[in-house]
């Protein structure tokens, strides 16, 4: 029994011993395994925190996110962008954004735990001014609040800049309103005069008759001209590659051609007209030459009825032996503000579409330009108001034809 019980005894003790020894090695392991779980946790929350930064990074509009005392605790590449090297993190609200409009409406969401989408205009110092550095710069707003726990809240900030679609379109509205009056004014001539020539004895005074017939005639042409410019840009603007009739033809001629349908305005307007282009010939569409070449010389002519224009179309061959024609006045020219714009659809430097005013649709240089890349070439313009305005023109070897000089 002693025996037993020493026996026992000695398993016993074997076996506390054996299992304090695993007890501890338990333990250590335990706490290897606690540290390792700690670190990984750690990886997690940095991998994590390095994911949310990386996703943010990737949104294409800035990101903001803003504790509940109004600081700046996150923000994403195209936030920094904005901002450039100032420093940003951890400032509050109004410092950040130096702009109550944008500032009232965070604190207001983070009182009120409430989300906003709102459309803000900020002037051109603002630090939301976009591309377009004299004009307003308009931003859609997007905020939401975010609650975590009791105590803890976070408003979060998107924002995207949607000036170029709000100025695009008012450009569009504008293009409305001048298109209606453009048409509308002769129409509403032609309907007058046909009520009195169809009146009774509105035949009788054969002069009258004729004149009233004539401006009628002259006003059909502007009618017609408006509608065909509205057909050309959408044709010009609807395929990827624009069908055109490729064939030799003399670009002096075509110049001269030009010159002669404007003749009568040149003449009134007391404009001269210099010409130094060879008698080369161009590989293209003759129909979209005469009318690129047409659209800039009216141009340079109606934006200046007042003055004796002096116009110089001239040419020249490059060392890459591109040919480039230039249409070259000494008008009012065009502001550096307006000069990145003019060869879009609808854009007219003059908003206003009122008598007096010169009269266009806006749709003349986005035709020329149109046309010309459609040709494989490019155009360019400087101006220098009250000096020089020079619209260039380059076709590249494929479209000229040297040899057949
Ligand atoms: P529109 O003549 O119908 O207004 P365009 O597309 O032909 O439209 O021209 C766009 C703008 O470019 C015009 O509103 C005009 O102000 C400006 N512009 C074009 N050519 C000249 C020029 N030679 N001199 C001054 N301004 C010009």
């Amino acid at each position: 029994m002693t025996y037993f019980a020493f026996s026992c005894a000695i398993v016993l003790a074997c076996l506390l011993v054996g299992s304090i020894k695993r007890q501890q090695r338990l333990e250590k392991e335990w706490g290897r395994l606690k540290k390792k779980l700690g670190q990984s946790e750690l990886k997690h929350e940095e991998d994590y925190s390095l994911d949310l930064q990386n996703l943010l990074d990737a949104l294409p509009y800035p990101f903001f996110s803003i504790n509940k005392e109004g600081v700046l605790n996150r923000f994403n590449s195209q936030a920094r962008h904005i901002f450039g090297s100032r420093d940003i993190l951890n400032r509050s609200i109004h410092q950040v954004f130096l702009d109550s409009a944008i500032t009232s409406l965070l604190s207001k969401s983070l009182t009120e735990l409430k989300p906003y989408r709102e459309i803000l205009r900020f002037p051109p110092d603002s630090v939301f001014s976009s591309q377009t550095p004299d004009k307003d710069s308009h931003w859609e707003i997007d905020i939401y609040p975010l609650s975590l726990g009791s105590s803890s809240r976070e408003i979060q900030l998107m924002m995207r800049d949607i000036t170029a679609s709000v100025h695009s379109d008012q450009i569009r509205q504008d293009f409305v309103a001048n298109a209606s009056h453009e048409l509308r004014t002769p129409l509403s001539v032609i309907s007058g005069y046909l009520e009195h020539l169809t009146e009774e004895g509105g035949l009788d005074h054969k002069e009258t008759s004729q004149k009233m017939l004539e401006t009628m005639d002259r006003h059909l042409v502007r009618i017609n001209r408006i509608v065909d410019d509205m057909l050309l840009i959408s044709k010009l603007e609807s395929d990827d590659s624009v069908p055109l009739n490729l064939a030799p033809f003399s670009i002096a001629t075509c110049v001269q051609d030009v010159i002669e349908r404007l003749d009568l305005v040149i003449k009134k307007q007391r404009s001269t007209i210099k010409v130094d282009v060879p008698n080369i010939q161009l590989i293209g569409d003759h129909f979209y030459w005469t009318q690129i070449l047409f659209n800039l010389v009216e141009n340079a002519l109606k934006q200046n009825p007042e003055m004796q224009l002096q116009i110089h179309i001239y040419s020249e061959l490059d060392q890459d032996d591109n040919f480039k024609i230039h249409i070259a006045d000494n008008g009012i020219g065009i502001p550096a503000n307006d000069l990145p714009f003019i060869f879009k659809r609808f854009y007219r430097v003059e908003k206003h579409h009122s008598q007096t005013q010169v009269k266009g649709t806006g749709l003349g240089l986005s035709i020329v330009k149109r046309a010309i890349e459609a040709h494989g070439g490019t155009i360019t313009a400087t101006s220098t108001p009250g000096i020089k305005t020079v619209f260039s023109i380059g076709i590249p070897h494929a479209y000229h034809d040297i040899d057949n000089d």
